[in-house]
């Protein structure tokens, strides 16, 4: 497939997508929320890092990472186009995801990344057990 934008374009198309979240991926965790009585989370909460959610009271941020920006080894979109490209991208928010683990864990927050992927029916079960936690 011919890319039509050059790479600078691009990576600002990209992420202005990005920035914006993924509403579809946000919108399902919070249905799981509501069919397990999870309350008490927050959306656009403004703390460093901008999780998905913040439950400010037990000092909890999930992050939804899209598994192709976040490079989860799973079946979601390995490109072979421009592979050098993304692998350099996604190395970048791997690390960047660390650093920002590291600033709410040396906070006394617990970080919960969940993978896109973990989002589909089937994985539900690997879903609950990270957001068990969430329950009581
Ligand atoms: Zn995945």
């Amino acid at each position: 497939m011919a890319d039509v934008f050059n790479k600078e374009k691009r990576s600002d198309i990209m992420r202005h997508v990005r920035s914006k979240g993924n509403k579809t991926t946000e919108l399902k965790l919070i249905k799981v929320f509501k069919s397990f009585d999870i309350t008490g989370w927050r959306r656009n909460y403004p703390v460093i890092g901008h999780p998905d959610f913040v439950f400010p009271d037990k000092h909890i941020a999930i992050f939804v990472d899209g598994c192709f920006w976040h490079g989860h080894d799973c079946r979601n979109t390995r490109p072979e186009d421009n592979k050098e490209y993304w692998e350099k991208k996604r190395q970048r928010n791997i690390e960047h995801d660390i650093q920002i683990n590291k600033r709410f864990l040396s906070r006394g927050w617990t970080v919960i990344r969940i993978w896109e992927c973990e989002l589909q029916k089937k994985n539900q079960e690997k879903l609950l057990s990270k957001i068990a936690v969430l329950m009581n």
